[in-house]
């Protein structure tokens, strides 16, 4: 079931699962464990809790967590495959697991906010030094890889501000130079584009794929999860003991949900997709907008970038998840807005993304980056979600909130 020449959602909905003799029932069970028992003192002696030759205790995986590990691998492309309770459990275990005293970790300046202000505050006192580096920008990637440099994050696009990134060329950037590349997965879902596979032909990869199960792999807003995801026994290893020390264990209910959550992935990025284009697009239009910001639209920054890795899917439409952004423009105030946030009816005010529901969110962009935006027009920036509901009740709800909150200048 692993053909690549059959749909990414066949293959999720036919992944290999064996029931129990005389039960077959397509749903994999839930098995929850803390203790395994062993037959005999031979056994227990001889079971190895580092690879998914046998089991040994509930923390080092259960026949539904292998199950999940090996449908994700499918997804992404990998091979081996580590589940933390979070997203944000799965960028600290690899910077963790990576990192020593004396080392250096990039981050790009654009990437989900807790990554740089776990390493400011966490990592360093381990004394790993980070720095942010501009995602459109290699030669600054490029000066700012020193000896001490051994993991560079990257993000496609950034989950805030949206600019997609020259991702081939940074990750061989930092395969010339030696170092780890780690990407921060969650826009992608293994859907818009292939992450151990950037060139389409096999031969460029990132080493690690962290990925933010809560949102699209779950869909429903109700779990929280993640993935590191990789091709390299040795470097999964690494990721695998430092899991096991910190602890990190996740639940047999919370994997179920992902498990049945999977096989609808496709179909749901893709209705998420198409409503959050059109409504982009129609926000371009409005006259308090001065700036949309989705890398599927021209105007973007990195819109060339997101077009030659995700643009073939779907028949030349590319493939682009449901989150983009709008720069409102500088001369309404900030209450103006925090109003059209909260005259909104169909789109809720609340983190993360993935679910039904459409959420809305004002960010301060001036607290949120180090360096230099200038391709960011000046104005108030507000992201939005995109859920499952019907496009015409989100575009009415946009506009009544627009004619409410921001009138003409
Ligand atoms: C949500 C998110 C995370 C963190 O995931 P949690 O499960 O909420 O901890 C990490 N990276 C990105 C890009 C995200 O959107």
């Amino acid at each position: 079931m692993q053909d690549t020449a059959i749909d990414l959602s066949t293959r999720l909905i036919h992944h290999g699962y064996t029931p129990p003799e005389g039960f077959f029932a397509p749903a994999p069970a839930v098995h929850k464990a803390s203790t395994v028992i062993f037959p005999n003192v031979a056994a227990m002696r001889s079971r190895e809790w580092k690879d998914k030759s046998s089991y040994t205790y509930g923390l080092h995986g259960t026949p539904t967590t292998f199950t999940l590990e090996e449908r994700l691998c499918a997804l992404e492309g990998g091979l081996q495959c580590v589940l933390v309770p979070s997203g944000l459990a799965a960028i600290a275990t690899v910077s963790l697991a990576l990192l020593r005293s004396g080392q250096q970790v990039l981050i790009p300046d654009n990437a989900y906010g807790p990554n740089a202000s776990m390493a400011a505050a966490t990592l360093a006192q381990f004394g790993i030094a980070h720095a942010l580096y501009d995602p459109l920008n290699p030669a600054d990637l490029a000066a700012k890889i020193t000896p001490a440099t051994r993991l560079v994050w990257l993000e496609a696009p950034g989950s805030v501000t949206m600019e997609f990134p020259d991702l081939p060329a940074l990750v061989r950037l930092c395969q010339a130079q030696g170092v780890t590349t780690a990407l921060d997965n969650t826009w992608g879902a293994g859907l818009a584009f292939a992450p151990f596979d950037l060139t389409g032909d096999g031969t460029l990869a990132v080493d690690i794929s962290a990925h933010a199960l809560t949102k699209y792999p779950s869909g429903g807003g109700d779990v929280l999860m993640g993935s590191i995801i990789t091709r390299n026994p040795a470097l999964h290893l690494k990721i695998k003991l430092l899991h096991m020390h910190l602890g990190l264990g996740i639940g047999g209910n919370d994997a179920e949900l992902l498990l049945r959550s999977l096989p609808s992935i496709a179909l749901r990025y893709r209705a998420h997709d198409l409503t959050a284009r059109h409504l982009a697009r129609w926000l371009q239009q409005q006259a308090a907008v001065v700036q949309v910001l989705h890398p599927a639209l021209p105007d973007t920054p990195g819109h060339a970038h997101w077009q030659a890795l995700c643009g073939s899917a779907h028949g030349g439409d590319g493939a682009a998840a449901g989150l983009f952004s709008v720069i409102l423009d500088e001369r309404y105030s900030q209450q103006q807005v925090d109003a059209f946030c909260d005259g909104l009816r169909h789109f809720k005010i609340g983190y993360s993304w993935g679910g039904p529901i459409s959420l809305v969110m004002p960010y301060e962009l001036s607290t949120m980056r180090s360096l230099p935006t200038p391709h960011l027009r000046p104005g108030r920036l507000v992201r939005f979600s995109i859920g499952l509901e019907a496009t015409q009740d989100l575009q009415q709800d946009l506009q009544q909130a627009l004619e409410q909150a921001l009138p003409a200048l």
